[in-house]
């Protein structure tokens, strides 16, 4: 079994991009900047936002955090958005989820002009995404991508069951796969007989956030699976495939943690560039 070392392939990436950066640097004078809003102290939302501007400033990208406390008016963050929409050192703005219940997650994300949406949140994106045209790609479901495409460069016609169909991950994911030429299943929570949809998966992803929800026999034998779940258990973080069982039927599986994680970040680092070449391309 091929245990898919997404540190490692994350590393890679970022050191990819770090060359990358020096090289549009060299060529326009200038580096993609990346800006992320931060509402509040939710303790894990701080750990990732610090996380994002660690990689960030490693890769050589200008990054800055902005922070508001929870009672911030969800006015002044929109008045922010607006005023970095118009800044042309910034090619990227993500604005940390969840919000605090007074803010209206969707106005937010509509409010971030498309072409500096590096989470790929923004409808516009979306539709793109789902149209095959250009677009920001959803972090997470990218690293997926890009995981799935080292172990199985041509995807021609396999079979991918899908679990979970977040906006954030199931959804992009499914999209992403169709245009590899998979025949896509797309299973959620009111699938009936999840475990003999698993079955027919040459590729499973499973973003669900059940710990060890798909079990060893639902998965076929050589099933390349990606794990994205992390679920805070009492042995430990989980993900939400059972780890141990899987691992004695699948051709190729993601580590919970050390699989999809750490490719997230380096994706939304990925987007940043991409957001700041296609706005030097107009
Ligand atoms: P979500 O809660 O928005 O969506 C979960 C999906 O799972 C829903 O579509 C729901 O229909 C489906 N579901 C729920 N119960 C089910 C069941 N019994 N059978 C089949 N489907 C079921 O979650 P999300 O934001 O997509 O996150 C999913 C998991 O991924 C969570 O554990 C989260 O922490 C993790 N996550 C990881 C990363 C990363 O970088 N690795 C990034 C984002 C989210």
């Amino acid at each position: 079994m091929i245990l898919i070392d997404g540190k490692k392939v994350a590393a890679e990436l970022r050191e990819e991009l770090k060359q990358e950066v020096f090289n549009l640097k060299s060529k326009y004078n200038k580096v993609p900047g990346l800006t992320v809003i931060l509402i509040g102290e939710d303790p894990p939302s701080k750990i990732y936002v610090r996380n994002k501007e660690k990689s960030a400033n490693e890769v050589g990208l200008k990054s800055e955090i902005i922070k508001y406390p929870d009672s911030v008016d969800e006015k002044t963050v929109l008045d922010k958005i607006y005023e970095l929409n118009k800044d042309e050192t910034i090619s990227g703005i993500l604005v940390q989820l969840p919000l605090p219940k007074h803010i209206n997650k969707q106005k937010v994300i509509e409010a971030i002009l498309p072409e500096k949406d590096v989470d790929g949140f923004h409808p516009m994106n979306v539709g793109n995404l789902s149209s095959g045209y250009e677009s920001s790609i959803p972090c997470t479901p990218l690293g997926c991508y890009l995981l799935i495409k080292k172990i199985e460069p041509n995807l021609n016609g396999k079979k991918a069951v899908v679990v979970g169909r977040s906006n954030l991950n199931g959804k992009p994911m499914t999209q992403l796969l169709l245009k590899e030429n998979c025949t896509v299943t797309i299973t959620h929570s009111k699938t009936k007989d999840l475990k003999g949809e698993c079955l027919k998966g040459d590729i499973i992803v499973a973003a669900v956030g059940i710990p060890e929800l798909v079990k060893g026999d639902w998965v076929k034998k050589d099933a390349i699976v990606i794990d994205v779940g992390i679920n805070k258990t009492e042995k430990g973080i989980v993900g939400d495939v059972a780890f141990e069982e899987v691992s004695k039927v699948a051709k190729a599986l993601t580590p919970v943690p050390g699989g999809v994680g750490p490719m997230t970040i380096a994706c939304l680092l990925k987007n940043t560039i991409e957001c700041f070449k296609r706005s030097v391309k107009l």
